[in-house]
């Protein structure tokens, strides 16, 4: 046997010890009973600790020395490998499974005190989770910077310079735009109540429509939306508000962007460092294609509109058009996951600068909501007036995402790109969304991007399907597009 051939059947195997920590994960979220979380941390480092193990066993480094292939496919996996011994063996084992430890446990604290609006009480374990992951950053960086460290964990070839800069474009014209919605007429707003089966049976209904394989997967209910596994196991979850059916209906298009991703990979590369996606970046860009540019389109929003007559009966909408201004209308908010496409990236914006002070010893854990509140109020020119509303509302930190955030607005960037060359190849697009028919869509997405996995590094893959440079320009023309005809601008 060569050393690549061996070497690839060691990786296949952690590969698959992988998805299973990856279900444990999906399990602790839609499943586990309350009382299991302190056995699950346990659980959970454990298999962390087997996998840390595996990801830096020397046989690695000596196959990776003498591995050879002459073919792309090849090439890559051995790159890949490659990337993640290297990273893998600047981690101390016991570091890794204590922060799989303490951030399996600081996620039920900070969702206990999220639901009782009490900082005071997730603050130390929080301080936990940032001194581990400074730890982690500084071994990895090995002197350069902490935070890029992080950050290339979720976005390969990234750094926060180059963020900053795509930040600093994106912002003067999203806080213009803003500016000039907010004084214009606003459009009706949605009332009434929407029964959960309902929207249970159009959510299911949507994620069919944009391709989403229930023989490969399945939706459950979450606090908090998510897609999770490669492969032929892909599952997602959604949830349901009485009188908000679009955080329903939109979530679940979002996650199933995310799952069509891994589905759509080829399928010859499962269980291999090939057989997902290549980046969170690319992948949000799945996600918001799939929410925003196709599912927020006039043309989808007009089946949609339909679908929830045929669902709900008369909810109190007069027609298409009112109702795509309904669904796309631009409002003040405190929560990123509810922001609208326009304010969307100013909520991502202030993450980002917050966690790179606390990552690079800048701003303590015990100045973080101040310092999170004074921005929010100079960002958006109201206070906030609960942690919930606040520093407490997102998952992110307590479970170690430093360098995660950025990736989110980096995915609408990409989105910006991949719609523009779409609608190039597609001229036609829309007469198949007012249907409700996302498939040639789907299909070039599949074919340009989505089939690819991690074969391109992640800016490539995007340039070669959008036959461009990847820059911010194209996300501001369709903003600027969309909202200016939306209110009358
Ligand atoms: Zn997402």
């Amino acid at each position: 046997m060569t050393a690549y051939a061996e070497m690839m059947d060691f990786q296949r195997e952690t590969e698959a010890l992988a998805q299973i920590a990856g279900r444990l994960g999906w399990d602790q979220e839609t499943m586990m009973p309350r009382g299991a979380a302190g056995q699950r941390a346990e659980e959970i480092a454990a298999l962390e600790g087997v996998l840390h193990a595996r990801r830096t066993d020397p046989r690695l480094g000596d196959w990776l020395d003498k591995a050879v292939s002459l073919d792309a496919v090849g090439h890559a996996n051995i790159r890949l490998i490659r990337r993640s011994y290297d990273r893998a063996v600047k981690i101390p084992s016991h570091l890794a499974a204590e922060i799989a430890r303490v951030t399996s446990l600081a996620q039920g604290t900070w969702a206990q005190a999220r639901a009782d609006e009490d900082v005071a009480a997730f603050l130390p374990v929080l301080a936990q989770v940032v001194k581990l992951k400074r730890e982690e950053a500084r071994a990895l960086a090995q002197g350069a910077d902490a935070y890029d460290a992080l950050l290339d964990d979720y976005e390969p070839g990234a750094t926060s310079a180059q963020l900053a800069a795509m930040f600093g474009a994106l912002r003067p014209g999203l806080v213009d735009l803003r500016a000039a919605v907010l004084a214009a007429p606003a459009p009706a707003p949605l009332s009434g109540t929407f029964d959960e089966a309902g929207q249970l049976a159009l959510s299911q209904k949507l994620a069919l429509a944009f391709g989403y394989d229930l023989n490969k997967g399945r939706i459950d209910k979450a606090v908090h939306p998510f897609s999770s596994g490669s492969g032929s196991d892909v599952r997602i979850t959604t949830r349901t508000n009485p009188v908000d059916p679009f955080n329903c209906f939109y979530s679940t298009i979002h996650e199933v962007g995310h799952a069509t991703y891994e589905q759509n990979i080829d399928a010859a590369y499962a269980l291999t460092p090939l057989g997902s996606g290549v980046s969170m970046g690319v992948h949000e860009s799945q996600s918001r294609i799939y929410e925003n540019q196709l599912g927020r389109s006039r043309a989808f929003t007009g089946w949609l509109y339909g679908q929830m007559r045929d669902t709900f009966g008369d909810f109190g909408i007069a027609d298409e058009e009112a109702f795509y201004r309904t669904v796309n209308h631009v409002a003040n908010g405190y929560i990123r996951t509810e922001a609208d496409e326009v304010q969307y990236n100013l909520h991502v914006m202030l993450r980002f600068d917050l966690e790179q002070a606390l990552m690079r010893g800048d701003l303590a854990v015990g100045d973080l909501e101040a310092a999170w509140n004074d921005r929010f109020l100079a960002d958006f020119g109201f206070a906030v007036d609960r942690p919930s509303h606040g520093v407490l509302q997102d998952v992110h930190w307590s479970v170690g995402l430093f360098g995660y955030f950025p990736t989110y607005t980096l995915g609408n960037v990409y989105a910006g790109c991949l719609h523009q060359a779409l609608r190039a190849a597609i001229p036609d697009l829309d007469d198949d969304l007012a249907r409700g028919d996302t498939g040639r869509a789907r299909g070039w997405l599949r074919a340009h991007l989505q089939q690819h996995g991690s074969l391109y590094e992640p800016r490539q893959v995007i340039a070669q399907a959008a036959g461009m440079v990847p820059g911010e320009g194209p996300l501001l023309d369709y903003l600027e597009a969309k909202f200016r005809d939306l209110y009358s601008l």
